[in-house]
């Protein structure tokens, strides 16, 4: 099988097909009352609904927007989440669950030590991990579902209405894995989770809604307490296209704090040299650095103070200065993705219109200097960092009511998706970075006579060869043997907005089809993407060179054929000496085609042409004359 060139194929069935599943979703979104957007963060959760045209923030129960992600077990089995748990965190620390946001969804084995340094103990359950808790084991997927379950029941009062249906939002380098479980968590917190957003994207569509943004390019730095993220829009007419997304799932304010903890533990240790550090001062520790650093956004200085720790009182000043000093590595850590997705977006610094720094830890100076250093522009500072992805979580369940109608969100694909086509080649149907929801087709014929099926190898992946990409799936079509080249089989690739791939495979002879649906196409964890693209970079030479010998293979392959063909049924038109002489190019063709380099391929495959050519004008030739025979003009 291989490509022939054709364009696109158009298929109004199918796109109507799809307007049906629209026309359900709309007429099931009217009868099932309001969606939340829910900004389920490491650190702290936001929900909120639209309300008269406008998205708005709830209120919890002590009358604060923002509710601490952290879940307590208490010894009386009544789970306590948000502020009350929060306040457990010094005293039960191995029972206060939080930043839990980095576990969900990935397993005990794939975890760096440097990202368990957390105060509750991590085990591995099943695939993925639980922290032990009074005899149980608590997942991950439980302790969001605790967050999500008071969210609902929050804007359950505010609203005075059930709510079943969320948005919710999600790094966007959340793997399928962590996308899923958020998704499970929901559905145990009694919310079918509508959509999944990332919140790089409900960021800028909160900063463009509230400032008419129309056109230009707009760059989210999203550092919080547990992920970075830094995407890359587009906005024309009021459309935002994610042109790039880069990031890391573990590097955030944690970060800084365990560092800040670290040097103060040491100090701890120097002035009270027999004292062991319990778990209890740990945890004060903990709380006591983040209090400073956020201080430290403020202020030049500020003082930690921990009363009674370990047998005296620890006290001492921390400048802004040492504080940069200790969170520069980690803050340095943003800036190779930023770059990357500049490049990715194809543009530079310079040609944004927008900066906007969102996530908690964005207000630390020290981030907005190294911000303002890469891209090169001060940053827009109407955004409310800790409320603008929620604020885009609600707008777009607005979207999806119906209710807020101007703006479409687009994800892109991380990876180029295509098919293997004959030779072992990837051919690329749906190239990387496509905005999303994206739809192209290609027509394929066959490559062997009297073949009955075609078989279609899914492919996502960078390399030229089909071997080194991921093969996703497989179609296998059917047709009725016929001369090679003359079958017609369309494949078409069609990503929906939730990052599903469906592949179509239609003979369009006889309408006869198969479809395949894949997951997970968009949501590719970060570190296979970069490894797929450095590699892809790294042997783009190799691999051009393979695809150009594998594609003059298949050309030497064609010729020889044709001039076999050609010579048995025009043996009455050879000149003296000329089968000889076709006979012995293709010959030397075929053994070139063996094992001679490139160069003397291509001279044995101009060799044929040459000596074939005469005979192929003879051929039109008599085929002319015996047209204008039969049509009587001879
Ligand atoms: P988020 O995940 O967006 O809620 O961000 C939480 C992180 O931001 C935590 O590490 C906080 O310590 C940090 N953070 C919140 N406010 C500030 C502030 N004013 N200055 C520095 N860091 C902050």
């Amino acid at each position: 099988m291989y490509p022939n060139g054709l364009p696109n194929w158009s298929d109004a069935d199918w796109v109507s097909r799809f307007d049906e599943t629209h026309a359900i979703l709309e007429s099931t979104a009217m009868n099932e009352g309001r969606i939340v957007g829910i900004d389920l963060g490491t650190t702290n959760s936001l929900v909120g609904a639209m309300d008269s045209g406008f998205p708005l923030l709830f209120p919890n129960s002590e009358g604060r927007r923002l509710t601490p992600s952290v879940v307590a077990y208490p010894e009386d089995g009544v789970v306590q989440v948000g502020s009350p748990a929060r306040r457990r965190l010094a005293l039960e620390p191995a029972t206060t669950l939080y930043s839990t946001k980095r576990f969900i969804g990935r397993s005990h084995s794939d975890l760096q030590a440097s990202e368990t340094q957390v105060r509750y103990p991590l085990v591995p359950s099943g695939s993925t991990v639980a922290v032990p808790v009074r005899g149980q084991r608590v997942g991950m997927e439980t302790v969001a579902s605790a967050v999500l379950s008071q969210l609902k029941t929050d804007a359950e009062k505010i609203l005075q209405e059930p709510v079943s249906r969320a948005v919710v939002t999600v790094p966007a380098y959340f793997n399928d894995a962590q996308r899923n479980a958020t998704k499970r968590a929901g559905e145990a917190a009694g919310l079918q989770v509508v959509r999944i957003l990332n919140e790089p994207t409900a960021a800028a569509l909160a900063f463009g809604v509230q400032h008419s943004l129309k056109e230009g390019w707009i760059a989210v730095y999203d550092l919080g307490g547990g992920t970075f993220d830094i995407s890359i829009l587009k906005v024309s007419a009021g459309v935002f296209e994610v042109k790039a997304t880069c990031g890391n799932t573990c590097l955030g304010g944690d970060d800084i704090d365990a560092r800040i903890v670290e040097r103060l533990t040491a100090e701890l240790f120097a002035q009270q040299s027999s004292a062991a550090l319990d778990s209890l001062v740990q945890a004060r520790l903990g709380e006591e650095a983040e209090r400073v650093k956020i201080l430290l956004s403020e202020q030049a200085t500020a003082t930690v103070q921990l009363p009674f720790a370990g047998n005296s009182h620890f006290q001492r000043e921390l400048s802004r200065g040492e504080l940069e000093a200790l969170a520069l590595p980690v803050v340095e850590r943003t800036r190779k993705p930023c770059f990357r997705a500049l490049s990715d977006a194809g543009i530079l610094a310079s040609q944004l219109d927008r900066l906007i720094l969102v996530g908690g830890q964005s207000r630390m100076p020290l981030v907005r200097r190294l911000a303002v250093e890469i891209f090169g522009r001060e940053p827009d500072t109407g955004c409310n960092p800790d409320e603008a992805v929620a604020l885009g979580a609600v707008l777009q369940a607005g979207i999806l009511e119906g209710s807020v109608r101007e703006a479409v969100l687009l994800d892109v694909t991380p990876l180029s998706l295509g098919i293997e086509t004959f030779g072992g080649l990837m051919n690329v149907i749906i190239p990387r970075n496509t905005a999303i929801p994206a739809k192209a087709g290609e027509l394929f014929t066959n490559a062997v006579d009297g073949q009955r099926s075609m078989q279609v190898s899914i492919l996502q992946g960078e390399r030229e060869l089909a071997k080194d990409n991921w093969k996703l799936g497989e179609l296998q079509i059917g047709f009725a043997p016929c001369p090679r080249g003359t079958a017609r089989v369309g494949v078409q690739f069609q990503i929906d907005e939730n990052g599903i791939l469906r592949v179509l495979a239609r003979d369009t002879k006889t309408g006869g089809e198969q479809v395949l649906d894949i997951t997970a196409v968009v949501d590719v964890e970060d570190a296979r993407v970069e490894e797929m693209v450095a590699a892809s970079v790294e042997h783009a030479l190799e691999d051009m060179g393979a695809r150009r010998m594998t594609e003059l293979r298949l050309k030497s392959q064609h010729m020889i054929g044709s001039a076999r063909a050609v010579l048995s049924l025009s043996l009455a038109l050879l000149e003296e000496g000329e089968q000889e002489r076709i006979i012995s190019a293709i010959t030397a063709l075929e053994k070139a085609c063996n094992e001679a380099p490139e160069p003397v391929i291509k001279s044995a495959c101009a060799q044929l042409d040459e000596v074939t050519r005469p005979l192929a004008q003879r051929l039109l030739d008599a085929a002319y004359e015996k047209a204008l025979e039969a049509q009587g003009v001879l």
